[in-house]
């Protein structure tokens, strides 16, 4: 009855499923949550106020074929993203900048730092925090320390319980020190929100005559994963099967549990207007969460109340209820994630896609990219 399965409906199994039918595929989508969506679900609350479920995400992204693949589904309400940090009280832009250094240092000292930093590095450029601290000048080292202990030590404890020499290099490296007075948390031409949210965008992606969506079904009540093949309903399935979960879980977490972060979200409405007049304030200095987002900045909802959600990291223990958000990039946790790579390859019909499957951190553009290069290849 169906060509191909898909496993979960975030952006990776969404985009796949939508391509794999208008190649003519019969497509079964099969979601444990009651919903479609995946981590950028979002709903409006009680209040009315629309809310990221799993947290804020804004899309932004360099590459034209995404923007164009997105926007046949949705228009945008397109603005640039800004973050400031609350360091003991006072609100600094995020990423480190030069209006941030201004902010920091008196305006002779501001002024000389400047000077240095773009004869450094040059204008309108991205410097990696750990190798801003391994400069040679020994003020650059020094701004270096400043943006070390006010922005990345805390906030990285707080949000992988290591220090940021202890994780992937790439983490940190994804908010650099910006050479430049662009405030914007992202650089990139495209960034915005899908305008009437993301879930509506998704259910506009999989409303295709060859798509079957089942929400509340957990894929391994359906499928069986043996040595070299995939049974569907206890009858052997041969079509093409997309896996976008935890690799572990297909396997019963043989080998032992992959590593992740998780992550608890408070929310909290209040009947006021206005609780801190951004978007995003990172708490880099204090507090057990790491940030507030205030929702109506992110999507530009005009609501007479709002709500926000406070972010509380903890290690991902597998237990019911949990969800595996981040990845933890090492040595160690590749060589697990590789023995169960070594199990699935052995099954020619199915395909690994998306953050959980590839245990990689990907952003909604990358996801998107790499969906249609997994389905350009099966197609
Ligand atoms: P997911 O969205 O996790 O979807 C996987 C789906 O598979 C889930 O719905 C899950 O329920 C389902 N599933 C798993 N196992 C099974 C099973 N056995 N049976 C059935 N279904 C199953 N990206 C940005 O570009 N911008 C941002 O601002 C941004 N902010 C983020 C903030 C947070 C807090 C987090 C955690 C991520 C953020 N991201 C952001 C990244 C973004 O969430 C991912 O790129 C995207 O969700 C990846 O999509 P996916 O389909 O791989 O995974
Ligand atoms: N980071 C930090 N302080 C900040 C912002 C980011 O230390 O104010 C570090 C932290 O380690 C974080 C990483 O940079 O995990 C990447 O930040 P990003 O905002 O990309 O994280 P995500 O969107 O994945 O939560």
């Amino acid at each position: 009855m169906f060509d191909s399965i898909i496993i979960g409906a975030g952006v990776a199994g969404c985009v796949a499923a939508r391509e794999l039918a208008e190649a003519g595929r019969k497509v079964l989508v099969l979601e444990q949550r009651e919903h479609i969506g995946g981590n950028c679900y979002d709903e409006p609350d009680k209040h009315g106020i629309l809310i990221h479920k799993y947290g804020p995400h804004i899309f932004h992204t360099k590459e034209q074929k995404a923007y164009d693949y997105l926007s046949r589904f949705t228009d945008w309400y397109a603005f640039g993203h800004e973050v400031v940090a609350n360091v003991h009280g006072t609100l600094i832009p995020v990423p480190f900048n030069l209006n941030t250094l201004h902010m920091v240092y008196d305006q002779e000292k501001a002024d000389a730092l400047e000077k240095k930093l773009v004869e450094a590095f040059g204008m309108e450029t991205r410097v990696p925090i750990l190798k801003l601290r391994e400069h040679e000048d020994e003020e650059i080292r020094q701004i270096a320390d400043y943006v070390y202990e006010n922005i990345f030590l805390h906030y990285t404890m707080k949000q992988w319980g290591q220090t940021p020499e202890d994780i992937d290099p790439a983490v940190t490296g994804r908010v650099p020190v910006l050479i430049s007075y662009d405030n914007r948390y992202f650089q990139e031409p495209y960034q915005g929100m899908p305008l009437d949210g993301y879930t509506r965008m998704f259910e506009k992606m999989l409303n295709h005559p060859n798509i079957t969506v089942e929400t509340g079904v957990d894929a391994r009540t359906r499928l069986t994963f043996e040595t070299e093949q995939v049974l569907l309903d206890g009858e052997s399935f041969k079509g093409e099967v997309v896996y976008t979960g935890p690799l572990d879980e297909l396997f019963g977490c043989c080998f032992g549990r992959l590593p992740y972060r998780s992550l608890r979200f408070d929310f909290e409405y209040m009947p006021q207007d206005d609780f801190q007049g951004h978007s995003v304030v990172n708490y880099t200095v204090s507090e057990e969460f790491t940030r507030i987002t205030e929702f109506k900045y992110l999507t530009g909802q005009k609501a007479a109340g709002t709500t926000i959600v406070r972010e509380y990291p903890f290690a991902y223990t597998g237990a019911d209820g949990e969800i595996p958000y981040y990845a933890i990039a090492n040595d160690e946790n590749h060589e697990l994630y590789g023995k169960y790579r070594t199990l699935v390859e052995k099954i020619p019909n199915v395909y690994l896609l998306g953050r959980l499957a590839e245990y990689k951190y990907y952003n909604i553009d990358a996801m998107v990219m790499k969906a249609l290069e997994l389905t350009d290849k099966i197609k």
